[in-house]
């Protein structure tokens, strides 16, 4: 069911696509009214549709909304505020855990509050795929697969018994079980239709409308490359946008990504997508979408695209979208997708004027740059960065500089029980993992081939390096198979671990007992090779310090190599049986040889087959005892889920915003802090606060898990706010780590510590901050656990979109600094005491406030900050308290006036 306008424009037409009919919202009609719109970028057009379609006589969209979309190509900018509604909502289940438990606390405040529970039910069709918690316990051998999935389920039977209670509880909410894939490469592959369609509410019509979502993801972006417009947003605006609310923005500013030639022999996609990465992150493309357009896309298969949107989270876009043109019906087509669904998809697109061929116009763009794929060179990003492109033949420098911070480079600690020792740039991890490669047929059987020439040759992995394959569907097992590279991949040890995010989610798991001491003994600077998408410190493992991503080739060839120092471009990897070197390019594979074993060994067959049960999991889900009904019946004793504290003794009116007096800060930051960083989702130790908490609770370290994994219990969540290993206070100089000082005494202790007694002195709590803060995955336990800490305003150079979107969702002020100001020009050392003017009175979108500061010595001062509530929906979010609480007023209202 679907809602619509009014349609003052008269802009609906009739489309009749084979024997069906449907009604939509057409552009050419609508460019009679408001001037011409064919060269609007096509994901400005999806947006005008979008409003089209909702379009309510100025209730929430407005005629002025859907000009002004028009008249952005005068300026191809906007300041204006537009309510976008997404067709629907992805989750995976770190972040669809603590959703689910928001809706159920939700539904039990609906209850004691007089409203009528099933008010909290989501509107628009929602899918959660559980595939964050996976873990790489087992390598390197044939029984890994099933032993890593049986403690998965032991690890997280509450989580997934909640998930199914939320699965029969609420309507429009489907689960993809554990152990199935990985939730991008399941839209890409199977939820994801380009053309959605659906009944009308009152049942007069079947309306088709581009596929839109957002998802709790920040790699929701990576169908983007099926045309399909989305990203990634925090689980409360996710709630919120699957309740019925619109997503408040900004019409955008979109950059045009003219790409030309083709990839030279040997280049893979990954190698274009850092170096897509690298080019606009220099650019600076925060807050904007990015479309890519020109001849090159030609010689681009819907898989490089896909993985080229996978990244805009790295690239720092809201998206990285893709036309809709042939390749995407050829994929659809050979995806296994219902015929009438391919039908449509493309008379959609062309009627609508949304289907690019080699002659289409160039887009009308706000900015625009360019790349001929036949630059593309060889490379690898890191040590810690994303947008830090390396080339291959760069490595050994790169990791130097690790060395160079460190203080050493040839150490080397002899291996416990082993015939050798582990030296310095050791690539302790290698590992064949995340959706933007996994999906990429090409490039994993490249890896494939390249562990195959590699047997032939007589070559091996080093005994030191974690091995693992973990991709995001069983459809690559599928086609790995009977291409019989599989075989090959498990003779080098890249068995399957797992179907699931697996170490591109820092779930690596711990390194082998003998390994991880001698890396402790001897401090030694270690590196992972892995093909995900993110390598910030402390992600991917706790014990490397240096951190590549690569093409699952690479990956591979590293773990042949050993050793990051070796120049893989140039040094042999190893020596075959006669004793002669053999090189990367001995066991590198043709393009050829990749497309022609691509062609003959994928078969839509395979994903009709996989897909055909999506929803049936492995027996240990179906064996799951479902209880509960239409609210959750709370176990108090879980360490898993608890009653989240949000909506405690809610009053049905919001009370007046006030002024921040008296405010402390809890920390001082540097630049680019990640909300890896501030929520870390990775694995903790019994002496930090949220292992104590757990210890306190009869939880074993062994059963710790994650803290991605923990995120249905707001007690641990908070304990792990800020707490990520590598993050640097400078209230605590010198000091690695979740610290802080308790001020004014200076006391040193966790931050936890620091905020609860802050708390129980009444004292309101502020972080501060440099460039780009929140910089990173859409997590809005970020936003979450600074709430529940007490801290009421972040204060910083720069925001990334979503995190700063997420604060205000959850009522924490997102503060500026004005150009040229920071706290460190400031001299702010955490002995100050601080007052924020302007909340309380006229607070509006972007406004000036004005930060006073009260130095130890008496002395004050006072700098005027901006205000990043951006908009006026997300000023009524700030006044209720947040986004939920407003949501739940609101139907709370709507169910009294009904
Ligand atoms: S954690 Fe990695 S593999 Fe998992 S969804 Fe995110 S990008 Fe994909």
């Amino acid at each position: 069911m679907t809602m619509t306008g009014q349609d003052s424009l008269k802009t609906r037409r009739s489309l009749k696509v084979g024997s069906k009919s449907y009604d939509y919202y057409d552009l050419a009609a609508a460019a009679e009214k408001i001037g011409d719109i064919s060269r609007l970028p096509f994901s400005m057009k999806v947006l005008l549709e979008n409003l089209l379609r909702f379009e309510d006589g100025g209730h929430s969209v407005s005629v002025e909304d859907v000009q002004a979309i028009s008249d952005w190509q005068k300026t191809k900018t906007s300041d204006r505020e537009i309510n976008y509604r997404p067709a629907r909502v992805l989750m995976q289940d770190f972040t669809g855990v603590p959703a689910v438990v928001d809706l159920a606390a939700m539904r039990d405040a609906m209850t004691k509050m007089g409203g009528d529970p099933q008010k909290i039910n989501p509107l628009s069709p929602c899918d959660l795929v559980i595939d964050h918690s996976v873990m790489v316990d087992f390598f390197g051998g044939p029984d890994a697969f099933k032993k890593n999935v049986e403690l998965e389920f032991d690890r997280n039977g509450e989580r997934y018994e909640f998930l199914r209670w939320g699965q029969n509880a609420f309507d429009n909410f489907r689960v993809v079980p554990p152990g199935t894939g990985i939730c991008h490469q399941v839209n890409v592959e199977y939820l994801a239709r380009t053309v959605w369609s659906s009944m009308e509410k009152n049942g007069s019509a079947e309306i088709a409308y581009p596929d839109t979502l957002v998802g709790t993801d920040s790699h929701t972006t990576m169908v983007n490359g099926l045309g399909v417009l989305g990203w990634g947003v925090g689980g409360i605006e996710a709630e919120a946008a699957m309740l019925g609310q619109p997503v408040t923005m900004l019409i955008p500013e979109v950059v045009g990504f003219k790409l030309m030639g083709r990839l030279k022999e040997g280049m893979t996609a990954t190698d274009l997508v850092l170096t897509v990465t690298q080019m606009l992150r220099k650019r600076g493309v925060v807050g904007k979408f990015v479309e890519f357009f020109g001849p090159g896309l030609d010689n681009l298969t819907l898989a490089d695209r896909a993985t080229i949107a996978n990244m805009a989270p790295e690239y720092g876009a809201t998206c990285g979208i893709f036309p809709i043109d042939a390749e995407t019906i050829r994929y659809l087509e050979f995806s296994g997708r219902p015929a009438e669904e391919v039908a449509l998809a493309e008379a959609y697109a062309k009627a609508q004027g949304m289907w690019r061929t080699a002659d289409s116009a160039d887009p009308i763009f706000t900015d625009t740059l360019e790349l001929d794929l036949d630059q593309v060179e060889p490379s690898l990003a890191g040590p810690k960065r994303p947008q830090d492109r390396v080339a291959l033949s760069g490595v050994p420098t790169n990791i130097a500089g690790v060395f160079e911070e460190r203080g050493h480079s040839d150490k080397s600690v002899p291996v416990a029980g082993a015939d050798y020792a582990l030296e310095d740039g050791a690539v302790v991890i290698a590992a064949i993992t995340s959706c933007t490669n996994t999906s990429n047929p090409a490039v994993l059987v490249a890896a494939g081939l390249v562990a195959r020439k590699a047997r032939q040759k007589g070559l091996n992995v080093k005994p030191w390096v974690k091995t693992s394959l973990a991709p995001g569907s069983q459809v690559v097992t599928d086609y790995l198979e009977k291409a019989g590279l599989q075989a090959d991949l498990d003779a080098l040890g890249f068995d399957l671990v797992g179907y699931g995010c697996t170490t591109c989610i820092g779930n690596s798991g711990p390194l082998p007992d003998p390994i991880a001491a001698a890396i402790d003994e001897g401090d030694l600077v270690t590196a992972a090779v892995l093909s995900g998408n993110r390598n910030f410190e402390g992600r991917v493992s706790p014990q490397t310090r240096a951190n590549y991503l690569a093409s699952p080739p690479l990956v591979v060839a590293y773990a042949i190599a050993g050793n990051a120092k070796i120049n893989v471009a140039t040094d042999p990897l190893g020596e075959d049986k006669d004793g002669n070197p053999v090189y990367l390019k001995d066991i590198w594979p043709s393009n050829h040889e990749i497309q022609d074993t691509v062609r003959e060994c994928l078969t839509a067959d395979m994903f009709r087959s996989r897909y055909g049960n999506v929803f049936q999991g492995p027996p240990e889900w179906q064996a799951i005892n479902v209880t509960g009904g239409e609210t959750y019946a709370w176990n108090g004793g879980s360490t898993y889920v608890q009653h989240p504290p949000y909506f405690e003794d809610m009053a049905a009116e919001p009370a007046a915003v006030t002024d921040i007096k008296g405010a402390r800060p809890l920390l001082m930051l540097g630049d680019s802090v990640t909300t890896d960083h501030i929520s870390p989702a990775g694995s903790f130790k019994p002496s930090t606060p949220a292992g104590e908490y757990l210890t306190e609770r009869q939880v074993r370290p062994a059963d710790f898990n994650s803290y991605g994994s923990r995120r249905g219990n707001h007690e641990v969540m908070m304990r792990g706010t800020f707490a990520n290993i590598r993050i640097r206070n400078a209230m605590v100089e010198g000091v690695e780590g979740g610290y802080s000082r308790h001020m004014p005494d200076g006391e040193q202790m966790s931050v936890y510590d620091a905020a609860m007694k802050y708390k129980a002195e009444g004292t309101p709590l502020l972080v501060f901050g440099g460039k780009e803060y929140g910089t990173g995955s859409s997590r809005d336990w970020a936003a979450k656990g600074t709430n529940l800490l007490g801290v009421k305003a972040v204060i910083v150079e720069s925001f990334e979109r979503i995190h700063r979107s997420n604060l205000v969702g959850m009522g924490v002020l997102p503060l500026q600094f004005k150009e040229g100001t920071t706290w460190k020009s400031l001299g702010l050392d955490g002995s100050e005491t601080f007052d924020i003017l302007g909340i309380e009175d006229d607070l509006k979108p972007r406004k000036d406030m004005t930060l006073v500061i009260h130095k130890a010595d008496g002395s004050t001062n006072q700098v005027n900050l901006t205000c990043r509530i951006d908009t006026a929906g997300e000023v009524d979010y700030y006044r209720h308290g947040g986004v939920l609480q407003y949501v739940l007023r609101n139907l709370l209202a709507e169910g009294k006036a009904a």
